[in-house]
């Protein structure tokens, strides 16, 4: 039997049809897409192609989009390029204003973001450019609506929160934040209306969603979201790796954080990688098609992994809401087995699962997610997570259920905690 794959929100193999949109762009079509000839203008071609297809995912205009080296960088532009475009029109916008005591612009997060989040918040802290507070999460995994409505301040330019969560697979309630940040913007700029018309649109509180997850599971158009910016990647939609994109709506304030050119509408330069932005383009072309069958067969042998490893091991809990949440998703702790074990032991077994994010793992803390849900720190450590996608069969899932108990039982009986 072949290896199988359950850490598809890791990363997720390249659909042959994307290779096959890409395979021209590494050989023949090679030109610089800024070149004025015809080898630049069929570059060009590619690179329109693909923000066509992004157009379509978004419901937004070509030049809504740019893409970038992937979800970090787009994390970061927004971060940085907002709270640079805000500083630069320090003592226009009200916000400003506001900001002028402290000297620092207000952003609102969760506790549970990507580190791709995190970090460059922990960053603009630390350089003393902004506050930021974490909004945390209830047990499920889901961030409360008036927790964030009550966070915003005079000073808050941004509020951003992510789509799906990568560890535990909760949907978040992206639509109604969309909806309350717009309603917080009609009271503001009522009460700074004549300030703001000297100065366009600029003071507003932006919404920026993490959407890196949610591409081939939820509704995407920002329109109906109500959603300023948002991110997403090549590679976990089945497409390329080092590409990924950013929505931009019209007129929100973005000042680019890298120098250097013109590409992009002059937020993000740098020579366009066109193979890797048709793939990105040909990935969200195959999400856009999409039949919802795919997904109804990951539902159901996601909901089967579930039921069985219930049936077959004592003692194990699945962490997030099992109702707002992606297809693709099991979060199980399995009490008295340690995570990584179980991963190595299934790895033995041509099985590859995670213990929470690739991005975490290898470092002994346990999951932050999890942390911030409440789960205790040994539950924590002796949790799995298990991701499918559109090529996982029942035979595979077969075979985890055959094996996991097995690993679990010996773990446990080795285990210096067992009751
Ligand atoms: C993977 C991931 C990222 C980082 O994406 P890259 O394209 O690998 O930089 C950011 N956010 C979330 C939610 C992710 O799952």
């Amino acid at each position: 039997m072949q290896k199988i794959y359950l850490d598809h929100s890791a990363t997720t193999p390249l659909d042959s049809q994307v290779l096959k949109k890409m395979q021209p762009y590494l050989t023949d079509i090679f030109g610089n897409a800024s070149s004025v000839h015809s080898f630049g203008q069929g570059a060009m071609k590619g690179v329109d192609w693909a923000r066509e297809q992004l157009s379509q995912l978004f419901g937004c205009k070509f030049k809504e989009i740019i893409f970038t080296s992937g979800a970090t960088e787009s994390n970061n532009l927004v971060l940085q390029g907002l709270l640079a475009a805000f500083r630069k029109n320090n003592e226009q916008s009200a916000a400003a204003k506001a900001a002028a005591d402290k000297g620092k612009f207000h952003i609102i997060t969760s506790q549970i973001e990507h580190p791709a989040i995190l970090e460059p918040c922990q960053e603009l802290v630390k350089q003393g450019l902004a506050e930021v507070t974490y909004v945390g999460v209830n047990k499920l995994g889901l961030v409360n609506l008036p927790e964030i409505k009550k966070a915003i301040k005079a000073n808050t330019i941004l509020v951003s929160i992510m789509y799906v969560n990568n560890e535990v697979g909760t949907i978040q309630p992206i639509k109604e934040i969309g909806r309350m940040i717009e309603k917080v913007n009609k009271e503001r700029s009522k009460k700074y209306e004549t300030e703001n018309k000297k100065f366009g649109v600029f003071d507003r509180v932006y919404f920026h969603i993490d959407a890196v997850q949610a591409v081939n599971y939820c509704e995407m158009r920002a329109d109906f979201l109500k959603a300023d910016l948002m991110t997403i990647s090549g590679h976990k939609i089945y497409g390329p790796k080092g590409v990924g994109a950013l929505y931009i709506r019209e007129n929100t304030p973005l000042k680019s954080v890298t120098f250097g050119g013109h590409q992009e509408y002059n937020v993000r330069p740098g020579t366009y990688n066109v193979a890797g932005i048709v793939g990105l383009g040909a990935a969200v072309e195959l999400v856009n098609n999409q039949s919802p069958i795919t997904n109804d067969q990951i539902l159901k042998l996601r909901n089967k992994l579930i039921a069985c490893l219930k049936k077959k091991i004592p003692n194990i809990q699945l962490n997030g809401d099992l109702e707002n949440r992606v297809p693709s998703n099991a979060n199980i702790s399995f009490k008295n087995a340690e995570g990584e074990s179980m991963l190595l032991m299934l790895d033995l077994e041509d099985i590859a699962v995670s213990t929470g994010s690739a991005c975490a793992s290898g470092s002994l803390e346990p999951s932050h997610v999890l942390r911030a849900m409440g789960i205790p720190a040994d539950i924590c450590h002796a949790s799995l997570r298990f991701t499918l996608g559109k090529g996982t069969t029942k035979k595979e899932i077969d075979k985890v259920i055959e094996i996991l108990p097995k690993i679990v039982a010996r773990l446990r009986q080795m285990s210096p905690l067992k009751k």
